[in-house]
């Protein structure tokens, strides 16, 4: 009997393949056995990323998983705001890939928000990639400098104009996605399919683009992730269709925490907790006050706190 580590590349539904990451030779596993997992609610116990130990019996072609190893972070989606039964996308990511366009279609910071708070809060680094950095008429330069404003200099975030037409700094991300699982991400249009393959045309085949909505919502979806080799160095996990990524729960009082701008300043604050809404002697409203935060992602904040409180 052979034994080992591996990493999920891909679910298929009757199994999973496994390669022994960086090496990229899949072999496929199932379940075998009880093991034990946590976040029961899930319907997916194993996901793309996870590490887990595996075990084929001498002649055998299928092995089994016979353990799955403590994740650093997972990212989930849920198929609805309200179902507490969630799908995992994928677990030890590395990196997060936030893709956005200043136009065509234009950003909508709202999103880019939660967003960017889903991230936090799984504790998962993202980057911002604004593609489609070509289109360079006067508004969308105009709308680049407030976005890289608030998103860069104010919120602390990595900004890249990218452009997928062009090859304009493809080589950075390229650099930056060796040695590491990196998760693509942005809404239908963005230039997501394009970027990959101009990351490494050998990815074309990647299917990326929505699906229907009513597909998405159903309570029974069957999107498998996968994960994908970079010629380069790395490893790509596309999210076909995802809009935004489920919320785990958190509480009130730590929302502020997953805005970086508001977490730097919140020490201020004359309560703790404090919600910066009612209270006096708060840090963060005063900084939207002096413009050091922007009124968008106060807002942003406000709408998430209200959301969080109704579906409760
Ligand atoms: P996806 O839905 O996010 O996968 O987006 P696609 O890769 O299919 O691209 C959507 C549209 O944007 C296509 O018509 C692309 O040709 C176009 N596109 C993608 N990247 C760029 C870019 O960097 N510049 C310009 N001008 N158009 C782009
Ligand atoms: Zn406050």
């Amino acid at each position: 009997m052979k034994k080992g580590t591996a990493t999920v590349v891909k679910h298929t539904g009757s199994h999973y393949l496994l390669s022994e990451l960086p090496a990229w030779e899949l072999f496929p596993a199932v379940v075998r056995g009880r093991i034990r997992l946590k976040g029961s609610g899930n319907t997916n116990p194993i996901a793309v990323g996870d590490v887990v130990d595996y075990s084929i019996e001498d002649g055998e072609a299928m092995g089994a998983i016979d353990a799955i190893h403590p994740r650093r972070n997972y990212i989930i989606r849920r198929s609805t705001n309200l179902s507490r039964e969630a799908h995992i996308i994928a677990a030890n990511v590395d990196c997060v890939w936030l893709i956005v366009t200043m136009q065509f279609p234009e950003v909508k910071l709202p999103f880019v928000d939660r967003f960017l708070v889903t991230c936090e809060a799984y504790g998962v680094p993202v980057n911002i990639l604004v593609n489609k950095r070509d289109i360079d008429n006067e508004y969308s330069l105009a709308l680049l400098k407030v976005f890289r404003e608030i998103y860069e200099e104010q919120a602390g975030y990595n900004v890249i104009e990218v452009s997928a037409l062009t090859g304009e700094n493809i080589d950075v991300v390229r650099e930056a996605c060796k040695g590491r699982i990196n998760l693509f991400s942005g809404v239908s249009g963005v230039g997501k399919s394009s970027l990959i393959k101009a990351i490494d045309p050998k990815l074309s085949y990647i299917r990326t683009g929505e699906l229907s909505t009513a597909h998405l919502q159903g309570k029974h979806t069957t999107t498998f992730y996968e994960m994908h080799p970079v010629a380069s160095g790395g490893f790509i996990i596309d999210t076909p269709g995802i809009r935004s990524f489920g919320l785990l729960d958190f509480e009130k009082e730590e929302l502020s925490t997953y805005f970086p701008e508001m977490l730097a300043v919140m020490d201020g604050c004359r309560f703790k907790p404090c919600t910066h809404t009612h209270e006096p002697g708060c840090a963060v409203k005063r900084a939207v006050e002096d413009g050091r935060i922007a009124p968008e992602r106060y807002n942003s904040y406000l709408g998430m706190l209200e959301d969080q409180t109704k579906y409760r």
